[in-house]
């Protein structure tokens, strides 16, 4: 496990509280619009059980007006049918007045005709006063009716119609009568009596037999619609006789009518099933139902708008309240103004940076504004009119300073954008306004610590070079120095054998060796300040103390940072967890680091822009053999190459322009006074990687 710090975590930092925000707003929501939007759900549920009921009920009274009419039609034309009835009746009983003046012996052939024309007459009889049958004769189109049971079963019925007709001198009809047949049927017959009358004189009766089925068969069964059954019955609905099928509808129809007759009234019954299976029976049913799916239809379309219309607003709202969650975490002021140079909106960001409420601020058309220093009051209103009259703005924002409300100043970046709304017209203008404050300050300390390190660079640069000038030049001046004594030993020794020379020039001789000495003298004095000077540079290392790693990296990243930057390089750093601390100089280990690190991102930097692998990763862990902790900055450089690396740590060794060549010798010179190692290695796949060790901090000395 290590501690590097991913950007995508920060961003996923970033995300969660925009994500509660809108958790949060969305829930508010929910509470505040959830009763309305079950009292909507109600409403409309109401709605459409209204029409529903609506629309059935005028089904159901399209259907009742459709089966009145029907009904009303009904009884018409039973009346119509009625009344053909007694036509039919009164005709025939004119025929059969006819037949009482022919007394002849023709009344016979007479009665045969009759019967013959008239198919509902089973039987004709002339009678006595006394009703005796002194002449009869039977339809010839059936056999004769009352072959079965006699015609003195009948004999009462014809005797009461017979004496109603005498009591009122006029034609009457008795009830009706069942007459079984030979067949296993039956026939239900009605007699009909008209008393024959001559001059006040009662000469006898013609008595008809009227067949009831004939009767309808004959006299309204032509006439008789499909699907219609017209029959007699008693007043207790008993059938006496039926013509035609009522049809196989599902509703039955029926009407009734008296057929009043002169001594008994006939209840004529009309019947005819009319199918509601038919949906659409007539137009008016018809025209409602389409109305009916019609409605059904606008109310589906409605309520699909209106569940578009519910997502959209959903939608809108969730959009809206993301949007207002976004606003309201950014730590970037925004502030639009219209074309006047009011305040149209403050987001809360801007409201923290001047310490003023939104309010305060909008629509505030009174300059100068309350973040505005009154000092700079009087450039910022001619700037902004400026602006105003030009609608210029500086590209890239510009610099500026605002005021909190209790007076300190602070700086800022403004970007400003124009205002367009959804119809592309210039409303107003659109600020973005970064608070500077933090990074003039952390720009601050960087720019002091940069100046620290460079003259800590320096002096150990100096310390190092003095330390080599020391060691390159003792040697020369040992070795003049000895010389110099060597010479004088030999001028010596010459001047005690051959006096010749001093004899010739004894002062010369003198002189030279006196001279020779002063250069011996002067050479050793020099190896001795020489000597002082290195011990100097080498005394100032003593200033040990206990250090985290994690301290030591804190330090250099800003210095890395600018120049990471500048050099397009991504910086990465891993400190194993619970790595100890150690024991350093630490002004000169993150010069050690800095070196190390800079080589690394120059080394990267002729790499093409798009080479993806511009990292360099600075790692940090504990050696396992224990005591020490090892340093690594490992680059994707363009590696060393094996005559560069023979001379890498060597002094004055640079393959840059501007290169001294002093950094790594007096890195590994740092690191071994710590009494650690500076190696380096091929980094795998490209680069290379320089590794150091320094001692672990003992227990007693830790922070
Ligand atoms: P300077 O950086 O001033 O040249 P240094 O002593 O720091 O002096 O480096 C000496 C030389 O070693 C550099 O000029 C460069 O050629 C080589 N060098 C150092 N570090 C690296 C590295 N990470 N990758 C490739 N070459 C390097």
């Amino acid at each position: 496990m290590n501690t590097a710090r991913a950007p995508a975590q920060a961003q996923a930092q970033a995300g969660r509280p925009q994500r509660s925000w809108r958790r949060r707003l969305l829930q508010a929501r929910r509470f505040w619009l959830g009763p309305q939007l079950k009292s909507r759900g109600l409403l409309w549920a109401l709605l459409v059980l209204l029409v529903g009921g609506l629309l059935v009920l005028l089904v159901w009274l399209a259907g009742r007006y459709e089966s009145s009419a029907t009904q009303e039609r009904l009884e018409t034309y039973t009346a119509d049918l009625a009344n053909d009835m007694r036509n039919g009746l009164a005709r025939n009983l004119r025929s059969l007045q006819a037949l009482q003046h022919d007394r002849s012996s023709a009344w016979q052939t007479h009665a045969n005709e009759l019967l013959l024309q008239h198919r509902e007459l089973v039987r004709l009889e002339w009678r006595g006063p006394e009703l005796g049958i002194r002449q009869a004769s039977d339809s010839p189109s059936r056999p004769a009716a009352f072959q079965q049971l006699g015609r003195s079963q009948s004999a009462a019925d014809v005797q009461l119609a017979c004496s109603t007709a005498l009591r009122f001198n006029a034609p009457a009809y008795s009830t009706s009568y069942f007459v079984p047949q030979a067949d296993g049927m039956g026939l239900e017959l009605m007699d009909l009596c008209i008393p024959v009358t001559v001059s006040g004189e009662l000469l006898g009766f013609t008595v008809a037999s009227y067949s009831l089925g004939d009767l309808l068969k004959e006299v309204v069964g032509g006439q008789l619609l499909r699907g219609h059954a017209v029959s007699f019955t008693e007043a207790d609905g008993t059938r006496l006789a039926i013509q035609g099928t009522p049809g196989s509808g599902r509703q039955l129809y029926t009407a009734r009518q008296l057929v009043d007759l002169p001594g008994n009234t006939l209840v004529m019954r009309l019947e005819s099933r009319q199918g509601t299976a038919d949906l659409f029976p007539n137009l008016l049913t018809a025209l409602v139902s389409a109305m009916t799916l019609a409605l059904l239809g606008v109310l589906f379309l409605l309520v699909h708008d209106m569940r578009r219309r519910l997502k959209v607003e959903n939608d809108l709202a969730e959009a809206l309240a993301f949007r207002k969650a976004m606003e309201n975490s950014l730590n970037t002021g925004l502030r639009a103004r219209d074309l006047q140079g009011r305040i149209t909106y403050v987001n809360p960001a801007f409201c923290r940076m001047v310490g003023v409420e939104a309010h305060e601020l909008l629509n505030h058309s009174a300059t100068p504004m309350p973040y505005w220093p009154p000092e700079l009051a009087n450039v910022y209103q001619d700037r902004q009119a400026w602006r105003l009259a030009n609608n210029a703005l500086p590209r890239g924002g510009h610099e500026s300073v605002f005021m909190r409300s209790d007076g300190t100043r602070f700086p800022v970046l403004i970007i400003e954008a124009p205002l367009i709304n959804a119809q592309g017209r210039h409303t107003g203008w659109m600020s973005a306004i970064l608070d500077l404050s933090e990074q003039k300050r952390v720009e601050e300390i960087s720019r002091a610590s940069q100046d620290r390190l460079q003259a800590t660079a320096r002096l150990a640069m100096v310390g190092e070079m003095a330390s080599l000038l020391s060691h390159e030049l003792n040697q020369p001046l040992a070795a003049i120095s000895s010389y110099a004594n060597g010479s004088v030993n030999l001028l010596r020794d010459a001047q005690q054998e051959a006096s010749g020379l001093a004899s010739a020039n004894p002062r010369l001789a003198s002189d030279l060796e006196m001279a020779l000495q002063r250069i011996a003298e002067q050479a050793g004095r020099a190896g001795k300040v020489i000597r002082s000077v290195h011990d100097f540079v080498r005394r100032r290392e003593q200033r040990r103390e206990a250090v985290k790693p994690m301290d030591l990296m804190d330090a250099v990243m800003p210095l890395l940072g600018l120049q990471a930057r500048k050099l397009g390089v991504q910086v990465m750093l891993s400190v194993e967890p619970g790595c100890p601390e150690v024991l350093c100089d630490r002004t000169m280990v993150e010069q050690v680091l800095l070196n190390l690190a800079r080589n690394g991102m120059q080394a990267m930097q002729h790499l093409p822009q798009t080479t993806p692998e511009r990292v360099l990763h600075l790692r940090v862990r504990p050696l396992g053999s224990g005591g020490w902790v090892e340093f690594s900055v490992a680059d994707m450089g363009e590696g060393i190459d094996e005559q560069v690396a023979s001379q890498l740590f060597t002094p004055f060794f640079t393959t840059k322009d501007e290169g001294m060549g002093l950094g790594l010798s007096l890195c590994r010179t740092v690191v071994e006074q710590h009494g650690g190692t500076l190696s380096f290695e091929r980094h795998q796949p490209q680069g290379t990687i320089f590794v150091f060790t320094l001692p672990e901090a003992p227990a007693t000395s830790r922070t």
